[in-house]
């Protein structure tokens, strides 16, 4: 089938390039003209495993090209999917100006029948809007529907996860946009769930949000077992032989960023509100969320006197590993507390420091400094204390020794609970994590 897909971002691009991938004939749309260029010479503009072969091989067999010129991409698709921003706003409610400027592109350029597919996450009612929005500004005389496919990739495994998918989650309301979008589906070979429209909708936001809220209840009972002197991961491993609970999204730490979780639970919670509901579940996730992430820093704040004149060697500063996204990472709520507490910040993320580095240029910054480093041993040189943001490998893989060997004072912070306490005890480093007792 011929397939536009609107947005090239983590989930436009990565579904573009699978859907070339299982035959389908793609063109990607995006505004972004450098983004373009970039993809048209062969390279991915986001880091996300075996996508950018995944590009080369299917541009070399002809099936997927990129494009800014809308017009001609969605003149004769069968099914464009809008895979493009849905931000937070101040309010909490979702931006949907993206959505109705792509919706409207389509409109006003489609030759063709066809189907229009929103992929991106939108609050219950969406599609319908999308729906008569198309119809009010169709210029040809085509028959256009809308349909929902939400998204479930995890930044990371991208790719796999959409070759993968566990299910694909498709809401239609009429037989046509049902038996369009599973023929799109058909080579996947993939477990399909088939509802209305508004339930797809609502899948979306109740699974993320359901995932945000396991993470909270774990942080939330490993600041108790702080207090009581239990073991958030001895908590964990003893919950996860549950079936009920399962082992997964366990795991304590500073607190769930990325561009999902934190404006999926505030876009739920406002859609609640506007419907004269108190949704107090997910409100307690994202206030524990929101204390949790400078959870580390108020640790700190409490061990030391000053970071000023400090050097402080910050390892990763993504959201997770497997990816150069920094929306929502805890990096961005801590690293201006430590700069204005006057820290000299030695950062270190293998993906992620030319993104960071756009929001916090190398050199002196409020009352602190910044500088970038190629590998964790640059960081820790001689760092008086260091702060563990996101769990890379190289991260995980450094030994109490070295922390010995390289810091100035072995002083460790953290946030992703990476080293064993049996492997810290008498390592000779101190050593605060979350919701474990703290080691010296
Ligand atoms: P993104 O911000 O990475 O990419 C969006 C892209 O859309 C940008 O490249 C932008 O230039 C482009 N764009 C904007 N307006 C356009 C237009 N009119 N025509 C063509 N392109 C246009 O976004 P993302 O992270 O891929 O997320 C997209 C949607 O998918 C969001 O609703 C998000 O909530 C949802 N989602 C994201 C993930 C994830 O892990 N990132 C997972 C599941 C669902």
């Amino acid at each position: 089938m011929k397939i536009a897909v609107a947005g090239t971002g983590y989930v436009g691009l990565v579904a573009g390039v699978c859907f070339a991938e299982m035959g389908h004939q793609v063109v990607c749309v995006d505004i972004d003209e450098k983004k373009v260029e970039v993809m048209k010479s062969g390279v991915s503009p986001i880091y996300e495993e075996g996508l950018q072969d995944l590009m080369r091989k299917n541009y070399a067999a002809g099936r997927i090209d990129y494009t800014t010129d809308y017009a001609s991409a969605y003149k004769d698709a069968d099914a464009v999917f809008l895979g493009v921003g849905t931000p937070e706003l101040p309010d909490g409610s979702a931006d949907l100006s993206y959505i109705a400027t792509a919706a409207r592109q389509v409109a006003e350029n489609v030759e063709k029948d066809s189907l229009v597919v929103v992929k991106s996450t939108v609050p219950v009612g969406t599609n319908d809007k999308v729906d008569q929005f198309i119809q009010d500004f169709l210029v040809h005389d085509v028959h256009v529907e809308v349909a929902s496919n939400p998204e479930f990739l995890a930044q990371g495994s991208a790719v796999y996860d959409t070759l993968h998918a566990e299910r694909v989650i498709i809401g239609t309301e009429t037989a046509w946009a049902e038996d369009r979008l599973k023929a799109i589906y058909e080579p996947f070979n993939l477990p399909i769930v088939s509802v209305n429209r508004r339930s797809a909708e609502m899948i979306k936001y109740a699974s993320n949000d359901f995932l945000a809220l396991k993470i909270s209840y774990m942080n939330d009972i490993a600041n108790l077992c702080e207090l009581v002197g239990a073991d958030i991961q001895d908590v964990a491993e003893g919950m996860s032989y549950d079936e009920r609970i399962g082992s997964k999204f366990l795991n304590a730490g500073i607190g769930f960023g990325g561009s999902c979780f934190p404006k999926d639970t505030k876009a739920l919670d406002y859609l609640a509100d506007q419907n004269g509901y108190e949704l107090q579940t997910v409100k307690a996730a994202i206030g524990v969320n929101t204390k949790q992430k400078t959870a580390l820093f108020r640790k700190a704040s409490n061990r030391l006197i000053t970071f000023s004149g400090l050097k402080v060697a910050v390892l990763g500063l993504t959201f997770k590993p497997g990816t150069d996204d920094l929306r929502e990472a805890p990096s961005l709520d801590n690293v201006p507390l430590l700069l204005s507490k006057g820290a000299d910040i030695y950062a270190y993320d293998p993906v992620g420091a030319d993104n960071f580095a756009k929001l916090y240029p190398e050199g002196p910054n409020d009352r602190g400094s910044i500088t970038y480093v190629n590998d964790v041993e640059e960081a820790l040189k001689d760092a008086n204390v260091c702060f563990i943001f996101t769990e890379w490998g190289e991260v995980k893989a450094i030994q109490p020794e070295q922390f010995n060997e390289l810091m100035r004072t072995p002083l460790v912070f953290d946030g992703r609970n990476i080293h064993p306490i049996e492997e810290m005890e008498n390592s000779g480093v101190e050593y605060h994590s979350i919701g474990r007792k703290t080691v010296k």
